[in-house]
């Protein structure tokens, strides 16, 4: 148990570190079978959680036989420069996903760079393409972190038919996906981000609560309903290591949470294999769309 957690907890743990490695056994079995898989990822300059990000991609993707391709530039690439990349390695045969590692510099256009990626390719799911699909309830490729969070519902038995969900944060990368992906599992969803008036009121009325705020701290226990579920997507730097967005104390009162390490974050990364093994899949004619 994460020392996170107080000696009081009533809540039940939702152990996304042994779920993800099953997941990652059952994506190393398809690569088998599938044979040669390629990851492709492209960082832009040296943020250092970037690095630790795709240090952890490509450390989970080499245990399961892909072979990933780390590609670094330099921070003053040139927007075109990396366009010109990104055009290369969608031509490339032997790279069935591809993700670009954001934020990018300043100076780039990250919706013109996230467009340019082949939507087939596209594991992040961030393509117009993908988010369309997804927006309309097809299949897609999803980003991993959103789809991660749907299998800790679905392991634990957490209904979602019915149940009011709420979601806080709104970025497209975990929160307006997550939503979504609630929405079409027919749960009552609430999304809520930086101006909502009384997040409390709100969040108080979740039956599953996905937090995504990058805040330490920023739900209370008073922000939760007594026996709710409650996933912590928050990773937050900070003396005493990384911390998710939920205060510890909340454990007392939830019926089911994630811990912080070892939640959403092995998810996301286990997600990601599955979501390229699906890249390959569709790229050999196997599935009728990569995310299906
Ligand atoms: P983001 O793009 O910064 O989005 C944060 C969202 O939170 C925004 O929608 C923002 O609202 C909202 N927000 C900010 N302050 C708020 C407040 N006081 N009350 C309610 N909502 C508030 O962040 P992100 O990329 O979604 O990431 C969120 C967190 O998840 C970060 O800690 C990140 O490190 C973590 N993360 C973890 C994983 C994982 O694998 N575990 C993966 C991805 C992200 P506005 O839209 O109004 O600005």
């Amino acid at each position: 148990m994460s020392i996170w957690f107080p000696a009081a907890m009533a809540a039940r743990l939702m152990d996304g570190k042994a779920l993800a490695e099953r997941i990652r056994a059952e994506v190393a079995e398809e690569v088998r079978e599938l044979g040669e898989l390629g990851l492709a990822t492209v960082l832009v300059g040296d943020d250092p959680a970037s690095d630790i990000y795709i240090r952890l991609k490509h450390k989970a993707a080499g245990e399961v036989g892909i072979n990933a391709r780390d590609i670094r530039l330099a921070s003053h690439t040139t927007e075109e420069e990396l366009l010109e990349q990104i055009e290369q390695l969608n031509r490339d045969d032997t790279i069935d996903g591809l993700l670009v590692q954001l934020p990018l510099p300043d100076h780039i256009d990250e919706a013109r760079v996230i467009r340019a990626v082949d939507p087939m390719k596209d594991v992040d799911g961030l393509h117009p393409l993908n988010a369309g699909q997804l927006y309309l309830g097809a299949p897609a490729h999803v980003g991993a972190t959103p789809v991660g969070v749907m299998a800790l519902l679905e392991e634990y038995d957490v209904p979602i038919e019915g149940a009011n969900a709420v979601v806080v944060g709104r970025s497209d990368i975990v929160g307006k996906p997550a939503s979504l992906l609630l929405l079409h599992a027919n749960a009552t969803v609430i999304v809520c981000h930086s101006r909502t008036k009384d997040l409390a009121a709100h969040t108080r009325e979740a039956d599953i609560l996905v937090v995504a705020v990058g805040k330490a701290g920023v739900i209370q226990p008073d922000h939760v309903r007594e026996g709710a579920t409650v996933i912590d997507v928050g990773m937050n730097r900070g003396e005493e290591g990384v911390v998710g967005d939920v205060d510890p104390a909340v454990a007392e009162r939830a019926g089911l949470i994630t811990p912080v390490p070892g939640g959403v974050g092995p998810m996301t990364i286990a997600m990601l294999l599955r979501s390229a093994v699906r890249a390959a899949r569709y790229r050999r004619g196997l599935l009728a769309f990569p995310g299906a």
